[in-house]
């Protein structure tokens, strides 16, 4: 929280995202202690908000709701998850649900640390390239809405924000 108050406070955009990011996946109870003062309150409520946002964006790739992530599993069949044209491989409801809790739940730094809990080693290879991808393009949109977030309309407007702050610094 004090990089997005850095950031803010020292025109240095660059690093809002994530920061804000990193303060999104912070557990609730470690924001919880805080010195009271108002920038730190501020930023708090920020960091909470930010979670909020974040969670819901991590809600509609999982409703299906963003068009540049297509879900692999479009079958469900004799109790599994299963993607067309593979009639083997399938993912439990169970498995399903603990790969999409470790996204919603915000537990793991999915950016940094992009291991998520799926049985890929029991996978047909089209099927491991799949999930594989499916789970990149998760990260990869997660990552890309970090500047959603924080105000701007992408990572090129974070990148100009920086610019043009270097130019107001210098
Ligand atoms: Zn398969």
């Amino acid at each position: 929280m004090q990089a997005i108050e850095i950031g803010s406070q020292c025109h240095v955009p660059a690093i809002l995202p994530t920061a804000t990011y990193a303060a999104a996946i912070l557990p609730v109870t470690a924001t919880l202690d805080l010195d009271d003062n108002l920038a730190t309150l501020k930023a708090w409520r920020n960091c909470m908000i930010s979670r909020d946002q974040l969670v819901s964006h991590i809600e509609d790739i999982f409703d299906g709701a963003l068009s540049e992530i297509k879900i692999p599993f479009i079958l469900y069949q004799g109790g599994s998850w299963r993607q067309r044209g593979c009639s083997t491989c399938g993912l439990s409801e169970k498995a399903k649900r603990n790969m999409e809790r470790d996204f919603r739940s915000l537990r793991h730094d999915v950016v940094r640390h992009p291991t998520i809990s799926l049985p890929l080693d029991s996978f047909c290879r089209k099927c491991k390239t799949e999930w594989t991808m499916y789970n990149r393009l998760i990260r990869d949109s997660i990552w890309n809405h970090l500047p959603a977030i924080c105000g701007f309309d992408d990572w090129a407007a974070v990148d100009c924000a920086q610019k043009t702050a270097d130019r107001g610094n210098s």
